[in-house]
């Protein structure tokens, strides 16, 4: 068996899921405040029960809103302060006797979807989360490219391209980014980068939701923005696309139900890639919230 858990800041997941990739068990548990010892003894709780269930040493990964330092294995992690600094991975393979593994939980979801059954024999798989902050994972033959420093599909803190910026035009705003560098896009594509956008042009603070509503029943600034938007966004996918060259990008988040971008990104892209690129097939992920905990367990999965 293969279990996954998808710690979070106020839940952990988990999921066991059998050879075939279907899943045979789910169980959510509130993540323990600060108390590391107390997560340790969670997860390791949770796998023996299901060990004793399944009569299995089930293999164990997971996946957190946070980066394992490669250096000294220590996890970088704002969001779930009990794991902030710890070796999480180290200390849970002593508390249990095997293996695990652990990434990022944005690169967990990319792997969810690039073990969907439609996408089996895709080479290379991207995963694109425009939710509230914008995440990315790269996927290469069913395995997850962390790279030397695990910071591999950190696309977000990426800066902005120049064609991408000139669009936004003579008072583009340079908006400050939580890694402490200036012009990331992650805070012009991601859903909250969406609507600090909106508030910049038109000086009025919109909901996402409401923006697109408006653009739907034809209000002449929502038309614009989106229009504008969608410019910007296949600019910065045309930067990405000719780095990575994906067969398939999946989106998940919030804007990614946008059905918009579907239809708009292979009309705009073909002008900002190279001549010889078509653009990928860029998908709704099929996974949505369960992302996380499928991908987790799917990182002792070898194809
Ligand atoms: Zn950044």
């Amino acid at each position: 068996m293969y279990y996954g858990f998808d710690v979070g800041g106020t839940k952990i997941e988990f999921g066991a899921f059998d050879s075939d990739l279907k899943r045979q068990a789910t169980e959510r548990v509130p993540t323990p405040g600060d108390d590391y010892g107390r997560l340790i003894e969670t997860l390791a709780e949770l796998v023996a029960k299901y060990d004793a269930q399944f009569n299995c040493e089930g293999s164990v990964g997971i996946g957190i809103p946070g980066i394992e330092k490669a250096e000294d294995g220590t996890v970088l992690t704002v969001n779930v302060p009990a794991a902030k600094g710890r070796t999480l991975r180290a200390d849970l393979e002593a508390k249990i006797g095997r293996k695990v593994a652990l990434n990022n939980d944005a690169n967990c979801f990319a792997l969810s979807e690039a073990w969907d059954e439609s996408l089996q024999g895709e080479k290379v798989v991207l995963g694109l989360i425009l939710g509230t902050g914008f995440g990315g994972g790269i996927v290469i033959d069913g395995q997850v490219v962390s790279g030397k420093n695990n910071v591999a599909g950190e696309l977000g803190h990426m800066r902005m391209p120049i064609d991408a910026w000139l669009h936004l035009g003579e008072n583009a705003p340079i908006f400050e980014c939580g890694c402490e560098s200036r012009g990331c896009i992650d805070n012009y594509l991601s859903g909250r980068g969406f609507e600090m956008l909106y508030t910049h042009y038109y000086q009025t603070e919109k909901k996402a939701i409401d923006i697109i509503t408006e653009y739907h029943a034809g209000e002449e600034k929502a038309v614009a923005f989106v229009d504008r938007y969608m410019e910007m966004l296949a600019m910065v996918f045309a930067g990405l696309f000719t780095g990575i060259d994906p067969d398939v990008v999946a989106l998940g988040g919030g804007l990614s139900n946008f059905e918009l971008i579907y239809e708009e990104m292979p009309k705009r892209l073909p002008k900002y890639l190279l001549s010889i690129s078509n653009p990928p097939k860029i998908i709704k992920a099929k996974h949505g919230d369960s992302g996380g905990v499928r991908g987790a367990a799917f990182l002792n999965i070898q194809r």
